[in-house]
């Protein structure tokens, strides 16, 4: 059985794509890689660079390749770019996902799973956030993402499809084998930021915010390695093949971080000081966001094996340093 891996060339997408390969399976990916490069996949992996919205083409790829199930990276992830231009966000997002949907609908593709974000939940949510919090997401992007888990909701009540949404914390690091990593070259998450400055291709690393109510400031969050998010997808897939029923869950350790734990943390690793230059904060971020974890690793078993900073951070170093050479 095949595997559709929309958004599949992309940073998330493409070390799913790698796991799937890793253990025998065949993913058919789906990128217009706008974002996304298909040099990061392998010649195993099928790449068909179009639309995940265009359902002709969709049902034509399920129908030939045996396709039984769909993991949807596909979509556009900057939060700030959602505020300014905000229908592209539901169209890229909420739209294509409708379509693609419909799409597996109509060819009896039973098993979905969905990238979500820890950004769906009410910014006065209890930390660390079960999936029971208040969902009341502040950006289009948020929006356009909560739209489509209740679609899933909607969907696999009236249909034989059943969908996972999965919550990604932040997610960080590469492939440890060095195969793939986060490439974007504007990116602006932390670690990949610090990276880059470590590198000595940035000047400084911004700090933004040291006014926030947390111990040292600094903003906290929950980052993840992204082969630990990866195996929380495979086991939503396996569970979903042997037909568990549709579900949310929170993907993140557990543990917070605040900036500058992940700045003292690079400094560990590069043996130097980081430059860092304090700034203002950013428009939207909140002070916290720590998971829950609970729910999958009681329902799909997930256990983190990488949750270590310095192994995120070296990852993420190594695959920096390869996308300069
Ligand atoms: N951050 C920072 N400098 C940067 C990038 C991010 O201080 O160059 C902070 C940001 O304010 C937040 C945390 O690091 O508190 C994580 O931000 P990121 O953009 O990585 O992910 P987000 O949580 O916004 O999805």
């Amino acid at each position: 059985m095949a595997v559709l891996v929309t958004g599949g060339a992309g940073y998330i997408g493409s070390h799913m794509v790698l796991a799937l390969l890793d253990r025998g399976e065949q993913p058919i990916v789906l990128d217009n890689l706008s974002t996304g490069r298909r040099d990061l996949i392998p010649a195993a992996a099928l790449v068909i660079e179009d639309e995940a919205g265009d359902q002709l083409l969709v049902r034509r790829l399920i129908r030939e390749n045996g396709v039984d199930s769909v993991v949807h990276f596909a979509g556009s992830i900057v939060v700030p770019e959602s505020v300014a231009r905000p229908l592209d966000y539901y169209a890229n997002n909420t739209v294509v996902s409708r379509a693609l949907v419909e799409a597996c609908i109509q060819e009896g593709v039973e098993n979905f799973i969905f990238s979500s974000t820890a950004t769906v939940y009410a910014a006065d949510a209890k930390q660390p956030l079960s999936e029971d919090e208040p969902t009341i997401p502040i950006s289009p992007y948020a929006r356009s993402k909560l739209m489509t888990e209740w679609m899933l909701q909607d969907t696999s009540r009236a249909h034989g499809l059943r969908a996972m949404s999965l919550r990604y914390f932040n997610v960080a690091g590469a492939d440890p084998k060095g195969r793939t990593g986060q490439s974007t070259p504007m990116a602006t998450h932390l670690i990949k930021r610090a990276c880059q400055v470590a590198l000595g291709r940035a000047p400084y690393l911004d700090i933004f915010g040291t006014d926030y109510p947390t111990p040292d400031g600094t903003g906290i969050r929950d980052y993840i390695h992204v082969c630990d998010l990866v195996a929380g997808h495979l086991l939503a897939l396996d569970a979903l093949r042997a037909g568990a029923e549709s579900a949310t869950y929170n993907v993140g350790y557990g543990r917070g971080l605040s900036v500058r734990e992940v700045v003292r943390g690079v400094e560990a690793v590069i043996g130097r000081p980081l430059p860092v230059r304090e700034s203002p904060r950013r428009a939207g971020d909140p002070p916290v966001l720590i998971s829950d974890p609970s729910r999958i690793k009681a329902a799909l078993g997930w256990q983190p094996q990488l949750d270590d900073l310095p192994g995120i951070i070296r990852s993420a170093l190594n695959w920096e340093q390869r996308l300069a050479s």
